[in-house]
Parts: C-alpha cells; structure tokens; sequence
C-alpha cells in the first residue's frame, strides 16, 4: 500500500479530545471523477510543483517512504499520526507547508432553499438532524476560540442556504458582542433578504456575497430548480440599502447555460456597484456529474470580459485571497468602473497560499475544501473540553491539512483525484 492509498483508506484515528472522522463512503468509492472524451484542465505549473515537492517527500527514510509504507504485509502506521507529528503546541493554526490559517468560514446549516445543479440534486439531501446542527451558542463559542486563542482574522457564515435558520440575526449579534472588530461576512442566495437585510446589519453584518449565476429568469429556473430571481434582485435591493457592502456578486459558468452571460454580468453588476466574481465550477456537486469539459476556464473567461471592457490587474494584489481580482473599465474611459473577481480552483489553483479553515454545520473542522477527512469539535465541545482543548484539537486538525485539493498529492487536475462524500453545500463554501 503506497502513501496515498493509505491516506484514502476510511480508518478513524483517535485524537486527543476530537475525533477524526473520514469522510469516505459509497459515494466517493466511485472513484476518479473525471469524465472520458473531454480535455483535460491544463495542469497549471505550480501544481505540479506541488506534486513534486510531494513526491520528494516519498523519500525513504521519510515519514511516507518507510518500508512499512511500502509492504502491505507489515504493520501501517496511520497516515495521519505521521501527519499529526510537530503539530504546534500553541500559537495559531499552521500547518506542515508553513501556512497559517486565518479565514474563518463557519456553515450554520446545511439546507438549502434552492436546489443548484451543480451543488445538490433536484430531490435535496439527506438533511442532518436538528440535534446535531451547532446551536446559537455552540456557533458562538467556536468562533470566539477561533478568533481569541487561534489568531483567526475574519469571518464568513456559510451553508447550505444561511438564511434558512431563523436565529441568524441572534448568532452573528452574539459573534459581534464577543469580537467588536471582526469583519463577518455572509455567503446568501439572497431569497428571503429582503425581509432580513436590514436587521443582519444591525446585528452586526458587515458584507455578503451573494450567489447568483445569470439574469435570466428561465434560466436561472432552469439552474436552481426554483423561480426566484425576482426575490434574489429584491434582496440585492435591500441589502444595499441597509449599508451592507461591499456587495460580491458569485457565479459560477457553464458550458452551454450561462456561459454567454459573462459581459452582461459584468455590465449589470458595476452599473449596480456591485463586484462581478467568477467561480470555476468545481467537482462538489451532489449529483456527482461534474464534467472538466463543462468548466470554463479562467483564461476563457478574462477572455470574454475584455471582448467589452478593458481589465488592469488590481495593484492591491491578491494575497490569500481566492479571487484574482482586476479593475474593469469601460473601453476608452479612464475611470475606474468597478472590480471583477475570478476564481480559478480547477485551472490555476492557489492552494500553496491557502488560508481557510472550515467549520460544518455539525461542528466538524474542515482543513480544506476537498478534504476527507474532518474532526469533531462539536462532540468535545458537548462533552465540557475548555478553550484551550478546543484550541489545541483545531490546531492538530490544520497541522494535517492536505498540501492541495485533499491531498498531499492528488490535484483537481490529476485522473486519479477523488471527489469528498460532501457535496459543497454540506460543506459550507
Ligand atoms: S483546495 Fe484546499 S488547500 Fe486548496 S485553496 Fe481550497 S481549501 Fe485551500
């Protein structure tokens, strides 16, 4: 058994107070996601880079090149205590690459009220019962461990579909009560914010990012298996007017549905002083039909936007940031018109500058996107482990976090990449 295999076997490893969930089931025992007859996506040069550097550490002698890693036969040592060794102590949460993880995205609830093909199929999922969804106050408790023992800098509440719990305005009023000067933003399809916007600031809401694909009622029907463009607008509308900004909005292109809509997106969203971000479409999708050939590549879609507006590079750069962000202008007018962002996980990832941390509704850490594995804080947490148990099981979790795309060697751009059991709304985005 190789290294990865080992990794990818479904094999809970007790941890000091957390548990280690894997994350591997039925589903993901599909295999390899990608799909014959398409192209490939071109593998971008510093992911390949960050396959080399992980086959280096394959050396023998190394932690992965041992002979018991080799031979089947002899006793495995568990992929994941090899990881867990150097785990800091204190401090913050790095890991073994030398990142620092100080973006906090917290899912509050993994239902939706939308049914995205490309996030859940037509019939929903199998819901997590109530009594194992973080409360108002377990939501609380986690984020002020997060900011106050682990340096965590910010904050995005995610799900599923946020709104849909009805304590929303009373969990971000209690984040704020304990972190006066944490930015908090919110991810939203934005149905049913008009009635809510305004109450979401006074909570303490600083921003949102609202999902929403194209401008076109039947198509965005045809999208998200429901008729609401006229309420996503309508709750753009309000959330404007309760002063919370700035507004992004995030689409996510495919081929042969939305993919003509890239210059009238930009167009609407910088009329509207909103920023326009693009979403390569990623292999998260519930009804495991993500096809490369359907995702529209980054380069593509710079493409598009300057077949009508002229982008400039934002001189602000990018950072950890997973949007490339450009200022758009309109062609022969000097002034500033707004800013596009594109967000490119699948043709030019930025995993080696990753600095999420993830939380599920269920209290399980996440320490990547594409993760398969994940680790109880919500159990220890019920159980009574203080502030600094908590602390020290999150920093163990992110010590572990894999180099790129839930390994520490397969990437999206690789055949033998294997999608998580959980699909993006079950994870938080
Ligand atoms: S795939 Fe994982 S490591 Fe890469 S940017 Fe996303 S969360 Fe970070």
């Amino acid at each position: 058994m190789d290294a990865e295999h080992a990794h990818t076997t479904p094999r809970p490893v007790p941890l000091s107070l957390g548990a280690t969930v894997t994350t591997r089931g039925p589903a993901a025992q599909l295999g390899a996601i990608r799909t014959t007859g398409g192209p490939r996506p071109t593998a971008p040069s510093h992911e390949q880079g960050l396959a080399h550097d992980a086959d280096r550490n394959r050396e023998p002698g190394g932690a992965l090149g041992t002979d018991a890693a080799r031979d089947p036969r002899a006793p495995q040592r568990d992929p994941r205590a090899d990881r867990l060794l150097g785990a800091p102590q204190e401090g913050g949460l790095r890991d073994r690459f030398g990142r620092v993880a100080t973006d906090l995205r917290v899912s509050v609830i993994d239902k939706c009220n939308l049914r995205c093909t490309y996030c859940m199929p037509a019939d929903g999922m199998p819901w997590l019962p109530q009594s194992q969804l973080m409360s108002t106050d377990e939501i609380r408790r986690i984020v002020r461990v997060a900011v106050q023992s682990l340096g965590a800098e910010e904050l995005r509440i995610t799900g599923g579909e946020p709104l849909v719990r009805k304590d929303l305005e009373f969990i971000i009023a209690g984040i704020r009560a304990d972190n006066p000067d944490l930015p908090i933003s919110l991810t939203t399809n934005a149905v049913g914010l008009d009635r809510r916007a305004q109450a979401l600031k006074d909570a303490g809401l600083d921003r949102i990012n609202v999902s929403l694909d194209t401008l076109h009622p039947e198509t965005f029907a045809e999208l998200t298996r429901r008729p609401h463009l006229d309420k996503v607008l309508a709750g753009l509308q309000a959330a404007r007017a309760a002063g919370l900004g700035p507004i992004k909005i995030n689409a996510v292109l495919l081929r042969g549905i939305n993919d003509t809509e890239v210059v009238p997106l930009v167009d609407w969203a910088v009329s509207n002083g909103f920023e326009m971000r693009f979403i390569e479409d990623m292999p998260l999708d519930g009804d495991r039909s993500w096809s490369a050939t359907n995702v529209i590549p980054a380069r593509d879609i710079r493409a598009a936007i300057e077949e009508a507006f002229t982008l400039t590079a934002d001189p602000r750069g990018r950072g950890a940031a997973p949007a490339e962000r450009w200022e758009v202008r309109r062609p022969g007018d000097p002034v500033l018109a707004g800013h596009v962002g594109i967000i490119s996980s699948v043709t030019e990832p930025f995993c080696a500058a990753c600095s999420r941390t993830r939380v599920t509704a269920d209290g399980r850490i996440r320490s990547c996107l594409f993760s398969h594995e994940e680790t109880d804080l919500l159990t220890p947490l019920r159980d009574g482990a203080d502030d600094a148990g908590l602390a020290q099981i999150w920093r163990d979790a992110m010590w572990a976090k894999p180099r790129a795309h839930g390994s520490d060697r397969v990437g999206l751009a690789r055949a033998d990449f294997v999608q998580p059991e959980r699909t993006m709304s079950a994870i938080g985005g």
